[in-house]
Order: C-alpha cells, then sequence, then structure tokens
C-alpha cells in the first residue's frame, strides 16, 4: 500500500475544505489533530491498478500565509494549490504560497485548482491569464466543491503525477 500525504494550500476561504469534504463525500475516516491544529482526512484511491492512500491536510480555519509551518509540510508528497477564480488577488497569495513552499520542501508535485467554477460569470480569473498559466506548463483544473465539477479529477491527477514521480 503507498500513502501519499498531500498538503491543501491556497488563500483562506477559496474552498480547500469544501474540496476536501466534496473529494472524500461521507466515506472517509477524519481525525483532528487539535493540537497541531490540522485537520487530516484520508481516501483510499485505485489508480492504473495501484492502491493509493491519499492522506489530505488541510487547515481549519485562518490559513494565511503566516500560518503555513514546515510541519504543515513536512513528509509531503504533494499539494493542491487553490486558488478562487472570483478573487484575482487569491492567485498572487497562491504564488507566494507556493514559492515558500518550494523553499522549504523542494520541486514537489502539484496542482494548480481554479475553484468555484459555478460562480465563472462573476470570475476575476480570465481566459488569457488561464492561457498565461498553461503556458508555464502548470496542471490546471477548474473546479467547483459546490457541483463536484472536475474535484475528484484534481485529485487523481494530483495522484497520477504522484506515482510518476515515484518510478
Ligand atoms: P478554505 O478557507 O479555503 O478552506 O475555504 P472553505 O472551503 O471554507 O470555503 C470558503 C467559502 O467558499 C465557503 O463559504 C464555501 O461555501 C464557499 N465555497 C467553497 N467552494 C465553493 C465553490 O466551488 N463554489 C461556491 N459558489 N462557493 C464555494
Ligand atoms: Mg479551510
Amino acid at each position: 500500500m503507498i500513502k501519499k500525504k498531500v498538503c491543501m494550500l491556497g488563500a483562506f476561504s477559496v474552498g480547500k475544505t469544501c474540496l476536501v469534504k466534496r473529494f472524500i463525500q461521507s466515506i472517509f475516516s477524519e481525525k483532528y489533530q487539535t493540537t497541531i491544529g490540522v485537520k487530516i482526512d484520508k481516501k483510499s484511491i485505485t489508480l492504473n491498478g495501484t492502491e493509493i492512500d491519499l492522506i489530505l491536510w488541510d487547515l481549519p480555519g485562518e490559513d494565511d500565509f503566516q500560518s503555513i509551518k514546515p510541519s504543515y509540510l513536512q513528509g509531503a508528497s504533494g499539494y493542491l494549490l487553490v486558488i478562487d477564480g472570483t478573487r484575482k488577488s487569491t492567485l498572487e497569495t497562491g504564488y507566494d504560497i507556493s514559492e515558500r513552499v518550494r523553499q522549504l520542501v523542494g520541486d514537489i508535485p502539484y496542482i494548480l485548482v481554479i475553484n468555484k467554477s459555478d460562480l465563472v460569470s462573476d470570475w476575476e480569473i480570465t481566459e488569457a491569464i488561464e492561457k498565461e498559466l498553461s503556458e508555464k506548463e502548470i496542471t490546471i483544473f477548474k473546479t467547483s466543491a459546490k457541483t463536484g465539477e472536475n474535484v475528484e479529477e484534481a485529485f487523481l491527477s494530483l495522484a497520477d503525477k504522484l506515482l510518476q514521480s515515484e518510478s
């Protein structure tokens, strides 16, 4: 059994916790690590015949830049960098966070998730910005934790990257 720690990262209120809930649905084991202020969920998936336990780490409450401690990231195999399509500022915050993560744990796989696609008419992230991002060879998924659109796809795509980085 392969186990992979995945961190949820991004500005406050972009939808990290909702994405985990949506992905886990009702089949999950949940553990509150109150001492270190981290919520850890587990989801077992099978990808190309390989069974993987994704161990999802999420910071409850305020989870700005400062609260991302090295201990939160320690041992992470990858991360979901979540931004809110309706707030362009969350892209900048996301970049800063990603930069900090890479300084702390190095070049681990990640996926960029632009969340709240159900509100696409209110999006500040334009197609031009998206194009720019994909030219940087960042894997992007447009998701909605509300409708479920692309949520599973995003997590599975990251899991696939994690498997590939193993071999
Ligand atoms: P976190 O701080 O990143 O963990 O964000 P939360 O998961 O707590 O979500 C923040 C707010 O955004 C909540 O009010 C959610 O209901 C809302 N939200 C999260 N995902 C979506 C989404 O895909 N669509 C819409 N419309 N609202 C969302
Ligand atoms: Mg949260």
